[in-house]
């Protein structure tokens, strides 16, 4: 650090590869839960999807936007989520081992943190793992269609997850036979079988399953109570004070299209 002498030992710092992201790109973090097939299978998680696990995800999103400087969206579905820092972000000099590091482990650590807030009646079994690997995309067009990408990704497989666990727990097939069913099936014939044989229409399917989950800032009125003396000669009195604060706020809604961005254009100006 600054004004102290070096040691002869300093030479090993100049080991270290330079990571910077490139200037004026977008710059995507995604975690993803390692093994979670098994974690799910252990923690009695509900199938295709458990809400709790969910919740517990957004939260852990919502705390990593909070603890970090400049993520101006987030998406997530399943064991992932995508965080997306402003591509004038110049927070840790744009180092991408700073920002993959601080994102996977401030995620992995708010998983284990506020588990007991979703699941009171499950314990935490192991201490879970989460992956993590930086994309960068040069162009809004990029970055928008990254997006797309994920929450297409998301509708495919709870497409397949919802027929699949009503043909085993509702229509009594082994998941080897459910597997079977579904080779090569459309999205028009899944939609089919869970109309016919099980009344499910799948639009009707909670949008947090089918639309997945997006995190962006809004401003939010907050108002709290507090109690006040307005001079010496009167009592306290108890008022209510509403003030505005930037906080993340929960959508389950298309970002793929143009509606999203245009009615949300704040997101990716500054
Ligand atoms: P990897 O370590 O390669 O990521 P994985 O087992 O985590 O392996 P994924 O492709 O990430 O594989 O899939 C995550 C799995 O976790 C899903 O297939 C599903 O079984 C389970 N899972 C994740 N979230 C939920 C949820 N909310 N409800 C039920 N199951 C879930
Ligand atoms: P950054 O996020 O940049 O790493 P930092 O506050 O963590 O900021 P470090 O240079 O990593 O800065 O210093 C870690 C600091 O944590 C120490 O200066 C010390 O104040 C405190 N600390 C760490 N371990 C201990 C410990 N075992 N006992 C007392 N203080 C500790
Ligand atoms: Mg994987
Ligand atoms: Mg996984
Ligand atoms: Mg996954
Ligand atoms: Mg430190």
């Amino acid at each position: 650090s600054a004004g102290m002498a070096k040691s002869k030992f300093e030479y090993v710092k100049e080991f270290e590869v330079q990571d910077t992201c490139l200037r004026n790109c977008w710059v995507v973090v995604r975690v993803d839960g390692k093994n979670f097939h098994r974690f799910s299978e252990q923690h009695n998680f509900t199938k295709p999807n458990d809400i709790r696990a969910l919740q517990l995800m957004n939260r852990c999103a919502k705390n990593v936007m909070k603890e970090l400087d400049n993520i101006c969206i987030a998406y997530g579905s399943s064991d992932e989520y995508s965080f997306v820092f402003h591509k004038n972000s110049n927070w840790h000099k744009r180092r991408a081992s700073k920002f993959m590091t601080h994102v996977v482990s401030q995620f992995a650590s708010s998983y284990v943190f506020y588990w007991k807030e979703f699941f009171s009646s499950q314990p935490i079994l192991y201490p879970p793992g989460f992956d993590g690997r930086v994309v960068i995309y040069p162009s809004e067009e990029n970055l928008k269609d990254y997006l797309s990408w994920r929450q297409a990704d998301c509708h495919i497989n709870n497409m397949y997850n919802t027929v699949f666990w009503a043909l085993v727990q509702k229509g009594g097939l082994t998941p080897a036979k459910a597997q079977e069913r579904l080779r090569g099936t459309l999205s028009a014939d899944k939609n089919e079988i869970l109309f016919s044989e099980f009344g499910i229409n799948y639009n009707n399917e909670p949008l947090i399953y089918r639309k997945g989950s997006v995190l962006i800032w809004q401003k939010v009125n907050e108002v709290s109570k507090k109690t006040v003396k307005l001079s010496n000669e009167t009592e306290e009195q108890e008022v209510e004070v509403s003030r505005w604060r930037t906080e993340p706020v929960l959508l389950h809604t298309d970002l793929i299209g143009e509606q999203f961005w245009e009615e949300h254009t704040a997101i990716l100006s500054y």
